[in-house]
């Protein structure tokens, strides 16, 4: 069960994104911890090290937003330039804003230039971090990089904090209120996100849907269509899939990194309303797929899995699955699972409904009414245990949010974890929720001052 920290705004719908670049070393890790506010991202001395989180959750001012560190590439693989470029692009593609990190003290270098190059083209706003400005003498360095060509530098440092307030300000002045990108009109395309490691068969999959009756998007409708996005007609209507440009092959063997891949991984997902996880069926379930569920849990997407190269699959191979299933995937067993031949098209027409099912769960709502006769039940037959002479309440509970459904719970105490497991089992026995991931956020009412 995902915890709604006191921080998040449960209610709250999609947030922008900033996207934090810059050359290996420059301090965008450092920078990321300090605009979260935490010690999450992995700042290593090491130069570039992998991360495997690149999205985390930021909030300055009662605004929330959603930082992308695409810093955890690795600088000692070949073509350096090449590969700032590319992250730039990414960056780009995927963010509502741009924070540009550079390192005053080294000034402006010829990878900086690069970016810039990149940054103007794809005329999204741009905030400029002059970094390592940690006391007034070096303040004067940072001027120095108005001559890039974006505007105001921000001395700040990252490291102690100085001028990240005024920075944090600027960040908020150029995202947009609301992403771009996360809005279509109401009733337009559901959003998709195909995920799943290497060579299980998205492209072939996507390739299948989109067969003949590939959508020429039209302008007129007022539907804007990220150039990496794809509408496609399947099924009766037209859905649109994020970032199919990451799953067609070309793109795929131009970028090749590893961390490009999940890193577009977690950005589709997080641009998603419902992601597809492709799996091969024909080999175990591996720690990859495993990371990508918890991608699509933590950003509270619904899911759809897809067991593919079914054709592989003998009697031997699918008693093994039933296995793996069983243990491996017990925190998402209210996925919808289907077994399909993306090759053949074989059973490509049970994705339909999937999807439907997935996404009504997550837009599920229960009334307050509903919800708290549903609590009394439960409480009823099966209350929480004392604990220490004491015996939780579940005083009152409200659906705060969909998408994914958010639940609060005013309580007297602090709730067991197993508690909450049952709570939540018990949810998905009345109401469903097929395909979704489901918060609560315990509220223990505060003790009264004597
Ligand atoms: P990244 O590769 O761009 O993500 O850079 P990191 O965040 O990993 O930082 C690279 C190095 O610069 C680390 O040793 C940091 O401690 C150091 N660093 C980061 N920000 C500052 C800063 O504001 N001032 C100083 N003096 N050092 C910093
Ligand atoms: P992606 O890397 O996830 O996009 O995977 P691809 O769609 O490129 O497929 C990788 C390989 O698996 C290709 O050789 C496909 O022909 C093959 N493949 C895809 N779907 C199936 C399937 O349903 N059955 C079998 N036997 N092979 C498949």
């Amino acid at each position: 069960m995902t915890d709604v920290t006191e921080t998040t705004d449960p209610t709250a719908g999609p947030t922008p994104v900033l996207a934090v670049v810059g050359r290996p070393n420059v301090g965008k890790s450092t920078l990321v911890n300090r605009i979260i506010g935490r010690r999450e991202a992995v700042v290593e001395d090491k130069p570039g090290v992998t991360r495997d989180r690149v999205s985390y959750d930021a909030n300055w001012n009662g605004r929330a937003f959603t930082v992308v560190d695409t810093g955890g590439w690795d600088p000692d693989a070949r073509g350096l330039a090449e590969r700032i470029k590319a992250q730039a692009e990414i960056a780009v593609t995927l963010a509502d804003a741009v924070l540009f990190v550079v390192d005053a003290t080294v000034g402006i270098t010829d990878h900086d230039e690069a970016v810039v190059k990149v940054l103007r083209k794809s005329g999204k706003p741009v905030v400029l971090a002059a970094n390592k400005v940690d006391d007034e003498r070096t303040e004067a360095q940072a001027y120095g990089l108005w001559n890039l060509g974006l505007g105001e530098p921000h001395p700040v440092s990252a490291v102690h904090g100085r001028g990240s307030g005024d920075l944090l300000d600027a960040i908020l002045e150029a995202l947009p209120e609301t992403p771009e990108l996360n809005y279509d009109p109401p009733g337009g395309p559901r959003r998709i996100a195909i995920v799943g490691r290497p060579n299980v068969g998205k492209s072939s999959l996507l390739n299948k849907l989109a067969g003949e009756e590939r959508v020429v998007v039209d302008d007129a409708s007022g539907t804007t269509v990220d150039p990496v996005d794809e509408l496609v007609h399947f099924g009766g209507k037209n859905w649109r899939f994020i970032d199919t440009a990451g799953i067609r092959k070309r793109i795929k063997e131009a970028s090749g990194h590893e961390y490009y891949a999940s890193l577009r991984t977690a950005t589709a997902i997080e641009r998603a309303e419902v992601a597809v996880l492709v799996v091969d069926g024909s080999q175990s379930i591996s720690e990859q797929d495993q990371r990508i569920i918890q991608t699509v849990r933590e950003s509270g997407r619904a899911l759809v899995i897809a067991f593919n190269k079914w054709d592989l699959v003998d009697e031997e191979r699918r008693y093994y699955l039933d296995r793996e299933i069983e243990r491996e995937l017990v925190q998402v067993q209210w996925a919808p699972r289907i077994n399909l031949t993306a090759r053949t098209g074989w059973h490509i027409d049970r994705l339909t409904p999937a999807l439907e099912r997935a996404i009504e769960g997550w837009e599920t709502r229960i009334s307050t009414g509903q919800l708290n006769a549903f609590l009394g039940r439960l409480v009823q037959e099966h209350p929480h245990p004392v604990r220490g002479g004491k015996q939780p309440k579940i005083l009152f509970g409200t659906q705060a949010g969909t998408a994914p459904p958010t639940f609060i719970l005013f309580t007297s105490g602090k709730l067991d974890a197993g508690y909450e497991r049952y709570i939540e089992r018990r949810l998905r026995e009345e109401f469903g929720f097929v395909g979704t991931p489901i918060n609560i956020s315990v509220r223990p009412r505060e003790k009264r001052k004597r």
